[in-house]
C-alpha cells in the first residue's frame, strides 16, 4: 500500500508540475503557450517548493521525496498534438522569443532525428556549437552520444536528439527556471507527436523535469521511470563523461543504462 500511496503521490506532483510550467494540458488543460508569452520572462505562476525541488534548486525537502520508482507506467495519456505539423513546431521555435535565451542565440536548436522513433534523448540545452550550427548535440559531448547511439544499434536517423531549452543559455549554464517554464511545453509537444517508448534523460536538469522527484544522478541513474505512461531512463550526460575522461567506471555505469533501454525496446 505504501508503494501504491507514493506512486500517487509522484503522479500528482507530476502533474502539478506540469501546470505550473504551462504544461497542464497533459493531464486535460488547454495550452498555455499564449499566456506564457504574453507574460514574459521573469513573471508566470508561482515558483512552488515542488518546483523548486524539480529543478534541483535550494530550499527543497529532498528528506520528504520517495525513491524514484520502477514502478508501472502510469495509465496517463498524452495530450493532443495542437500544431498544424511537426514542422510549424519547428518554425515556432526558431522564432520564438518567449524567454530570454532567445536574445543571446544564434541559432534556436529544435532536435533532429526520426518523428516515429520509439526512442529519444533529452539533454540539457544547446552549447556553443549547436547554437552556430544549429543542431543538437554536434560538439564534442554531442560526438560521444552519437557514438553511444551507435553502439546501441541505432542510426542516428533513427532516434530523436533534444534538449530542454531550444537556446543556448550564455557560458553554457544551467537553463533558469523560468528559462525551462516557457520553453518545455515544446518538448512536451514534441514527444506528444513523436510518443517514444523510451525517453533518456541526460543529466540533472531534464531529469528534474521529468522525474520531479529526482534527487541525484547517482541514486537516480539506471532505473526507469514513468512520464505519463512513457519509459524514461535517466543516465549522466555525455559532457560529464568527456569532463572525466578517464572515469571508466562512469562509462560503464551509462552503458549499463542504455543496455536496460536496448532490452526494453527489444534490441539486445
Ligand atoms: Fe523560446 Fe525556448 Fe528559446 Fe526560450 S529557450 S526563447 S522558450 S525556444
Amino acid at each position: 500500500m505504501a508503494k501504491r500511496a507514493d506512486l500517487i503521490a509522484d503522479i500528482e506532483a507530476q502533474a502539478a508540475f506540469l501546470e505550473e510550467c504551462g504544461a497542464g494540458f497533459l493531464i486535460g488543460e488547454r495550452p498555455r503557450f499564449a499566456a506564457a508569452a504574453s507574460a514574459g520572462p521573469g513573471s508566470g505562476p508561482p515558483r512552488s517548493e515542488r518546483l523548486r525541488r524539480a529543478l534541483g534548486q535550494p530550499g527543497s525537502d529532498r528528506s520528504a521525496a520517495p525513491e524514484p520508482g520502477n514502478g508501472p507506467p502510469s495509465a496517463a495519456v498524452l495530450p493532443p498534438f495542437t500544431y498544424a505539423s511537426f514542422t510549424e513546431l519547428e518554425a515556432a521555435v526558431r522564432v520564438c522569443t518567449r524567454c530570454a535565451l532567445g536574445r543571446f542565440r544564434t541559432n534556436a536548436v529544435p532536435g533532429e532525428g526520426s518523428l516515429t522513433t520509439g526512442l529519444m534523448f533529452v539533454g540539457e540545452g544547446p552549447g556553443r556549437d549547436e547554437d552556430l550550427q544549429g543542431r543538437p548535440f554536434v560538439g564534442r559531448a554531442g560526438q560521444l552520444l552519437r557514438k553511444i547511439i551507435s553502439a546501441m544499434g541505432f542510426r542516428e536517423d533513427e532516434v530523436y536528439i533534444t534538449n530542454i531549452v531550444k537556446c543556448r543559455p550564455p557560458e553554457n549554464r544551467p537553463p533558469h527556471r523560468e528559462e525551462v517554464e516557457a520553453c518545455t511545453p515544446y518538448l512536451v509537444q514534441q514527444i506528444a507527436h513523436i510518443k517514444p517508448r523510451v525517453i533518456v534523460t541526460l543529466g540533472a536538469t531534464p531529469t528534474s523535469f521529468f522525474l520531479p522527484m529526482h534527487r541525484s544522478m547517482t541514486d537516480t541513474r539506471g532505473r526507469f521511470g514513468d512520464f505519463f505512461g512513457l519509459r524514461v531512463m535517466p543516465t549522466f550526460h555525455p559532457s560529464y563523461l568527456v569532463r572525466n575522461e578517464g572515469n571508466r567506471e562512469l562509462k560503464r555505469m551509462v552503458w549499463e543504462d542504455m543496455q536496460k533501454v536496448m532490452a526494453f525496446l527489444g534490441r539486445k
